[in-house]
């Protein structure tokens, strides 16, 4: 999977006495997914700075998942909408967490001693979807969907495409569920438990005045997505399969648009494309 980056120190410039409205070409930098979210940047013109990508990383092995089947390795998909899946497990149980009231340290504390086994982790979520919903949640069948993963990851099965678009249809189905529950059970929080695991420092200075340092942030939209959901012609919407076309046109050179913070509330009022983190 690759990530569309933009220079900031470019972006910045171009956006100096704009009208609430200017674009910029992204042909390259474009680059590998990496682990910490934070991204070294060198442009054309020799700007040297940092973008930070504002996503959590379910959303993101999610989309590597839908990547691979792209690219032809569905063996790859199939875990990684695994791991998507077991990362959201732990992003929900933050997020119920968070709704107790209970503090930031407790809840790490207590997720390092769930962190390394996953059914631990089966069980973290259990009782906390069935805590916040009062409801037993869906989880995965173990008698289909539980035997095909074990089979890819650790039997080394080579599934077909048709194979794991429809195990990512399962969990996407799963998820996707999920989000508006929080969504509907518990906004506030939902909100904050993204802007902690994302790896964008909310807590961080605006502008410190210093333009040397100008960092840019970019939230990609993604399949499964906590704060963006697809909805009407987007072309998100859909299952699995109607994912490959949007990725493919992804790929292809683009221009951004940069709006001001004004300007992009009048065009997506509840939508927020990209952020520059100093604005004029
Ligand atoms: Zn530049």
């Amino acid at each position: 999977m690759i990530v569309k980056l933009f220079c900031p120190k470019c972006a910045y410039e171009k956006t100096k006495g704009f009208d609430g409205h200017a674009s910029l070409d992204v042909p390259v930098p474009l680059t590998r997914l990496s682990d910490s979210g934070e991204y070294e940047v060198k442009c054309g013109k020799g700007h040297e700075s940092s973008v930070i990508l504002d996503n959590v990383k379910f959303e993101l092995l999610f989309e590597m998942g839908l990547n691979a089947i792209v690219d032809g390795y569905p063996r790859e998909a199939v875990s990684s909408f695994a791991s998507a899946l077991e990362r959201f497990y732990e992003f929900y149980w933050r997020v119920v967490m968070n709704h107790q009231g209970i503090s930031k340290d407790a809840i790490d504390s207590s997720w390092k001693t769930l962190s390394k086994m996953s059914e631990r982790q089966v069980g973290a979520y259990v009782t906390a979807a069935t805590l916040l919903t009062k409801k037993s949640p869906t989880l995965l069948n173990t008698n289909k969907e539980v035997p095909f993963r074990n089979k890819v990851i650790h039997n080394g099965y080579v599934p077909t495409t048709e194979e794991a678009i429809s195990f990512g249809n399962v969990i996407m189905l799963l998820i996707n569920n999920d989000i508006e529950k929080l969504r509907e059970l518990a906004a506030t929080v939902l909100d904050l438990t993204y802007k902690e695991q994302s790896p964008h420092d909310y807590d961080e200075l605006e502008d410190d005045g210093d333009e040397s340092i100008i960092r840019g942030c970019v939230n990609i939209l993604t399949a499964v997505d906590v704060r963006h959901p697809p909805k009407g012609n987007d072309r998100r919407v859909g299952g699995v399969e109607e994912q490959f076309n949007r990725i493919r046109k992804e790929r292809e050179p683009t221009r951004m648009q940069m709006l001001s913070a004004e300007e992009m509330k009048k065009r997506f009022p509840d939508r927020k494309l990209l952020e520059m983190e100093n604005e004029p």
